[in-house]
């Protein structure tokens, strides 16, 4: 079975064909290059769930299966903030090192440091009309010191208790099994099981 992921990283593409194809056997995943769709996809919804539905709708136009992802980080103490725009938290696209330095500033004094990482997958099937979506999570603590060198975007500040480590502490292979994006990839493969797709 082919899929077409609603990306052009390809660290991506390689993670969703690993984590996924332990759990259907015979997927390949392609990118959009692979599957002839070019042009920035514009990305406007209101949540995770939206986002992800907009991308997997786009991917799902090359006639095979479309996945569309979406993730971030929700702080409780900030009204879910930064959410949707965890990216460009503090103004530039992707600037992880002045993200994380607003998001300590706007904790500064706050005694609930609750979190959690948030992964969206939808999946358009290709007449298009029929969709589905999942919402994978890992719960955790934002602390005021940074811990750790592996991963990316807010990860040394993510405290996860049940491994008494950061994110960034965590080897790839740690953070893997319980990431929000894991978790949401293992919720996937269960509902696209459940329909016998294969
Ligand atoms: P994307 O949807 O995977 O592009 O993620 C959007 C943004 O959410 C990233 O730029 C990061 O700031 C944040 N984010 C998502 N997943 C993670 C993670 O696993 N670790 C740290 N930050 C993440």
């Amino acid at each position: 079975m082919k899929i077409v992921l609603a990306s052009r990283n390809k660290h991506k593409i390689s993670e969703l064909q690993t984590l996924l194809g332990k759990y259907i056997e015979g997927i390949e995943i392609l990118s959009l290059d692979d599957a002839g769709i070019y042009g920035e996809i514009e990305e406007n919804g209101n949540s995770f769930s939206e986002n992800a539905l907009i991308k997997a709708k786009a991917a799902a136009v090359s006639g095979y299966i479309g996945i569309g992802d979406d993730s971030g980080l929700e702080v409780t103490a900030l009204g879910g903030a930064p959410g949707i725009y965890s990216a460009r938290y503090a103004g530039g696209h992707g600037d992880d090192a002045a993200n994380n330095e607003l998001l300590l500033k706007n904790l500064v004094g706050v005694s609930d440091r609750s979190a959690r990482f948030v992964c969206a997958l939808a999946c358009v099937f290709p007449d298009g009309r029929e969709s589905l979506c999942v919402l994978g999570e890992a719960k955790g603590e934002i602390i005021s010191e940074y811990r750790g060198a592996g991963g990316f975007g807010y990860d040394p500040l993510f405290y996860f208790p049940p491994l008494e480590k950061t994110f960034g502490e965590l080897t790839a292979e740690e953070k893997n099994k319980v990431s929000h994006r894991s978790d949401a990839i293992k919720k996937l493969a269960e509902a696209l099981r459940s329909r016998e797709i294969k």
